[in-house]
């Protein structure tokens, strides 16, 4: 299966996910699930924790208070929202807006799991404690591990079995709203969020040349 059949069955199987008891809500309020969205090939994917009343209304992640906010975030550094991957760890709405539970992080990060390595992103990050937490644990980083406000802004290697990429978790944007200290915390992580997508997408590019120039040098023995 390619990447595109791959992200086309994970939607399918999302959208009528029964896995935890959150398609309840998700079917007594007319919610869609909040599957993710942005460019399949994106180098840079961030996770949020769940949809808000907005999200589920639409079926689209951060298109409210907080989505305002990661969006001034991402043009702040002059990363469009079009060209990273937006998604969740839940994809359903906790009723009001409560913590996500252990059981429905269990039953839905499946589908995140399928969603990274689909996309392969060069950098995850985590928006808030929980998706912070999760990701952590599940790619063995927990030695690592500490609370968000130590860690924010910080990168962690991940080099096993499918996945390889960097984990740089963020707060969660809702935090500035009200807040303005928190804006600039997060603004001045971007930033260092921006630079390490430079060097990467530099050392790719270089990679690619060197590649191209074996490859001329095997076609054509005088080049
Ligand atoms: N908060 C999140 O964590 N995710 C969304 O999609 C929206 C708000």
């Amino acid at each position: 299966m390619d990447k595109e059949q791959k992200l086309k069955k994970i939607k399918e199987e999302v959208l009528s996910c029964k896995r935890c008891l959150l398609h309840k809500e998700r079917s007594e309020n007319k919610f869609y699930p909040v599957i993710g969205e942005g460019n399949h090939r994106a180098s840079v994917m961030f996770v949020g924790e769940a949809p808000g009343f907005n999200e589920a209304k639409t079926g689209r992640p951060f298109c409210g208070a907080a989505g305002k906010i990661l969006d001034e975030l991402l043009e702040s550094v002059n990363i469009k929202r079009e060209d990273v991957y937006i998604t969740n760890i839940l994809k359903d709405r906790p009723p009001k807006n409560r913590d996500p539970q252990p059981e429905e992080i269990k039953a839905c990060t499946p589908y995140l799991e399928r969603q990274i390595r689909a996309i392969n992103p060069k950098i995850i990050c985590p928006l808030g404690r929980y998706s912070m937490r999760f990701l952590m644990e599940k790619f063995e980083l927990e030695n690592q591990s500490a609370g968000i406000s130590k860690i924010h802004g910080k990168s962690f290697r991940v080099n096993k079995f499918f996945y390889n990429f960097t984990l740089m978790p963020f707060y969660h944007p809702a935090v500035a709203a009200y807040n303005p200290n928190m804006k600039d915390i997060l603004k001045e992580d971007f930033k260092v969020l921006k630079t390490l997508l430079g060097k990467i997408l530099k050392e790719e590019e270089k990679r690619r040349e060197e590649w191209e120039f074996e490859k001329r040098k095997m076609e054509d023995p005088f080049y």
